[in-house]
């Protein structure tokens, strides 16, 4: 996708929402990818009505993973998966090329709601300790990659950046931005969920060669020190952005860029569009409820039927227990 032809990121026709936006800054030797996210993130969260909170967060591990996920060359699959003592005690995002997402919450409905009375709750904090896992599955000729991170009440963002540190040794800096949205329609007021991303990764050409030099104060890497100025000037570019303006519709992902990097030359790749899209069927259902044993079948059986919900997109299938006892 990145030999697409680049234009110049200040003029030109805008990727528009819920679709990624690869981009390089030569003058500072980075690549990254961004995406503000509309329709398909408010689609996935609406589906499953959680607490506000939980949304919030459910919906900050979504432009996460969609930000690391678009990076796989191949088909395949990103999967990130939190798994910790907090009041939410799992967060699943699956992220299949090019662009399918899926996702869900497993929390404790009574443990956020004291959380919300008491006025302690922050996205962060819902977590609690444990561990963020991503998987890479590239297919049947690669093989499976993961990379843990502890999780100790530190936000996606801090955790994003401790992943790269510590597993692939690639300066790192991710911005997360999750927003409610009401606003006024026809049959009275509407909501609805806005987000915003940013990925930037300090990759210089001649990186190899400097790599035994001391390490500088910059998080994460061995650097020169033309190289510290490079990636300093471009964290601290990245770290003036509000999180409003990552998810701000009048403010695509290419005027963010330009305003950020037009002096050191930024320029935008073809974008590449995320759905909201399950990937649960009929058939797959019927597969794993064949692999049943009868018994299994048996006590499965509500009401003369045999019901089964989709944990990522709540649909529900029925079967007819006969089906599996013949
Ligand atoms: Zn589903």
């Amino acid at each position: 996708m990145e030999q697409a032809q680049p234009t110049d990121a200040g003029a030109i026709s805008v990727a528009g929402d819920d679709a990624v936006l690869p981009f390089a800054v030569e003058g500072l030797d980075v690549r990254g990818r961004a995406i503000q996210m509309g329709p398909a993130l408010s689609a996935l969260l609406a589906r499953h009505d959680y607490p506000l909170p939980v949304s919030k967060l459910l919906g900050e591990a979504v432009v996460l993973a969609v930000l690391l996920g678009s990076s796989l060359k191949f088909q395949g699959q990103f999967l990130l998966q939190t798994q910790t003592d907090g009041p939410v005690d799992m967060l699943v995002v699956d992220f299949r090329t090019p662009g399918d997402i899926r996702a869900y919450a497993r929390f404790d409905k009574e443990r956020v709601a004291a959380m919300q009375e008491e006025g302690t709750l922050k996205p962060e904090l819902l977590l609690g300790n444990g561990i963020l896992a991503m998987t890479i599955d590239q297919g049947a000729h690669t093989s499976r990659y993961q990379g843990i991170v502890k999780l100790d009440g530190a936000s996606l963002e801090d955790v994003a950046h401790a992943y790269f540190a510590q597993s692939e040794q690639i300066p790192t800096i991710v911005r997360l931005a999750v927003a409610e949205m009401m606003t006024r329609e026809d049959g009275g007021p509407a909501h609805s969920w806005r987000a915003g991303g940013m990925l930037v990764q300090f990759l210089p050409q001649s990186g190899a060669k400097h790599r035994d030099l001391p390490a500088g104060d910059v998080p994460g890497g061995h650097l020169a020190e033309a190289e510290n100025d490079a990636w300093a000037e471009a964290t601290s570019l990245v770290q003036t952005v509000q999180d409003h303006e990552l998810i701000d519709p009048e403010v695509p992902v290419e005027r963010l860029l330009y305003r950020l990097f037009h002096e050191r030359g930024v320029r935008v790749f073809e974008p590449s569009a995320v759905r909201d899209q399950c990937s649960c069927s009929r058939d797959r259902i019927e597969g794993v409820l064949r692999g049943f044993s009868a018994e299994e079948i048996t006590d499965s059986i509500e009401d003369g039927e045999i019901s089964v919900t989709c944990e990522f997109c709540s649909a529900k299938y029925s079967f007819e227990p006969q089906e599996f006892l013949g």
